[in-house]
């Protein structure tokens, strides 16, 4: 990948990062920000072709980055924006998509949020190419981290590759995803045992490729679905590079979408509303259905733990991943890869990592009450709400019913804690308790009607003020 710079004195680096990832790549800029050299290695050859790779099965999946996650990056790698729509992301307004909420239609054709969409692959490879081109980083594929040990004289980590060569570092960043190996390593190295909270609500995906213009659905730019604890089932539509569309199916426990492509549109065809049935059957099929099914919330409570070593961190999925249905894992990343760049520019990494554990540990806090608040709903899933969760779930759950009525200050509110870019307490904001009210009071409007019906009578026939220029 990059050239195989030297780096300078007693270490391969001052920061080791293991999986080049996405929140790797991110940590890796945040380290090269501060002025650091970086070493990121990663199992997976990088031969440079764009597509899903082994080590990232879920690349073939939907991804969606939120608000919060495309401010986030854009901050570590400038113009990262303007990069991914010129090489083919769609960018487009979350206040243009067709959004069936667990309480009905959501507003449709006000200014929210920009997202950039694009396949996963895509993104990766474009934070790819700006990372490594950033002073002092050298990305290292086709190496598999084995083991992790202390040095003889404690001060740095030797990583242990599997064909027996060893790398080292005063700083090790553990960003290998999921399937993270780092637990043991703990645990080998004498800090016990480390606790893990699992909420398992048991979604699959499936998703398929499609041909289709990028205003096919115009003046909506995209149809979600969203499933709810009562239909566990649900799906996306969203156009990205190269005048395609992804299509992904999801649904819980016994509502899984199916992998063979035959039953892919009978899926589609038992939503709660036909258009993304109508939608595939309107496009052109371009690749079979491919599924995964690795998606409970994952928590593993470093930062609960009685000792924490020095010059060790961990981030992104290692730490903390979510049900992806919510679309917070790159984000998470990106907020964290934020926070460490910040604490080596104070001074604040090395002896300060017990610390610098616990605030990464925040910034998974208030995604995964939220990605859990949901999914302790579904039948599926086991354990009991919070308190805190039944509350805000519930109120969460008055206010959808108000959008779906047409509350536009509703549907912002709910809209900037999913994006992440608003705390919860927004939505305690007065005006709303006073818009329940009046509801009690006087009774809700008319339900929204579907957006798709009605729009598509005046589709093409409108300019698309959904699509962001770049
Ligand atoms: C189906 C699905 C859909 C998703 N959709 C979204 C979405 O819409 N929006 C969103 O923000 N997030 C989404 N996510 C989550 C997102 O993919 C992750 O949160 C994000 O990629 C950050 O993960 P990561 O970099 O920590 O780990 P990963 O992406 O899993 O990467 C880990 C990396 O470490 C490497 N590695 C592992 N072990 C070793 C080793 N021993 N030595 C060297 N390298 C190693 C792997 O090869 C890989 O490259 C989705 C996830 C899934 C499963």
């Amino acid at each position: 990948m990059s050239p195989n710079i030297p780096l300078a004195g007693r270490y391969d680096a001052d920061v080791l990062v293991i999986g080049a990832s996405m929140a790797g790549l991110l940590a890796a800029a945040a380290a090269s920000q501060a002025g650091r050299t970086v070493l990121v290695v990663e199992r997976d050859s990088l031969d440079g072709s764009l597509g899903p790779r082994k080590g990232v099965p879920q690349g073939h999946q939907p991804h969606v980055l939120l608000y919060r996650g495309l401010c986030a990056i854009e901050e570590l790698l400038p113009g990262f924006r303007t990069e991914l729509v010129q090489a083919g992301g769609v960018a487009l307004d979350t206040g243009y998509l067709a959004w069936l909420g667990e309480q009905g239609w959501a507003p449709i054709g006000n200014a929210a949020f920009e997202l950039v969409s694009a396949t996963r692959p895509l993104v990766e490879q474009l934070a790819r190419r700006r990372v490594t081109a950033l002073p002092g980083v050298v990305l290292r594929d086709g190496v598999r981290v084995a083991a992790l040990e202390r040095d003889a004289g404690g001060s740095a980590w030797i990583a242990r590759q599997t064909d027996g060569r060893t790398l080292s570092a005063p700083l090790v960043i553990d960003a290998s995803g999921r399937a993270s190996r780092l637990s043991v390593w703990l645990a080998e190295a004498g800090f016990g045992e480390v606790r893990t909270t699992t909420v398992d609500a048991g979604f699959g995906y499936a998703s398929r490729i499609y041909a289709a213009p990028v205003d096919h659905l115009a003046p909506a730019a995209g149809i979600l679905l969203l499933p709810t604890p009562s239909s566990p089932m649900g799906g996306v539509a969203l156009p990205v590079e190269g005048g395609r569309w992804m299509v992904g199916a999801v649904g819980a426990g016994d509502h899984c979408p199916p992998r063979e492509n035959e039953s892919f549109l009978p899926f589609l065809e038992r939503l709660r509303d036909p258009a993304l049935a109508d939608f595939a059957r309107s496009a052109t099929s371009l690749s079979d259905v491919v599924i995964h099914r690795r998606t409970d919330n994952v928590r593993r409570h470093y930062d609960r733990m009685p000792a924490w070593p020095t010059g060790l961190l961990a981030v992104g999925d290692s730490f903390c991943a979510f049900n992806p249905v919510y679309g917070q894992g790159i984000t998470v990343s990106a907020c964290q890869a934020l926070l460490l760049r910040d604490s080596f520019n104070a001074g604040r990494v090395l002896g300060a990592e017990r610390r610098l554990m616990q605030r990464l540990g925040q910034v998974a806090e208030l995604p995964w009450e939220i990605a859990t608040g949901e999914d302790l709903r579904y039948a599926t899933s086991q354990g009991e709400l919070s308190p805190v969760q039944a509350l805000f779930g519930k109120w969460s759950r008055q206010l959808d019913r108000l959008a779906a009525h047409g509350d536009l200050q509703a549907q912002r509110a709910l809209d900037r804690v999913y994006h992440l870019v608003g705390s919860p307490m927004g939505l305690l904001h007065p005006l709303l308790f006073w818009s329940a009210l009046k509801a009690w009071a006087f009774g809700l409007p008319p339900r929204l009607p579907r957006p798709l019906e009605r729009e598509v009578r005046t589709a093409h026939s409108m300019a698309l003020p959904n699509v962001v220029s770049s």
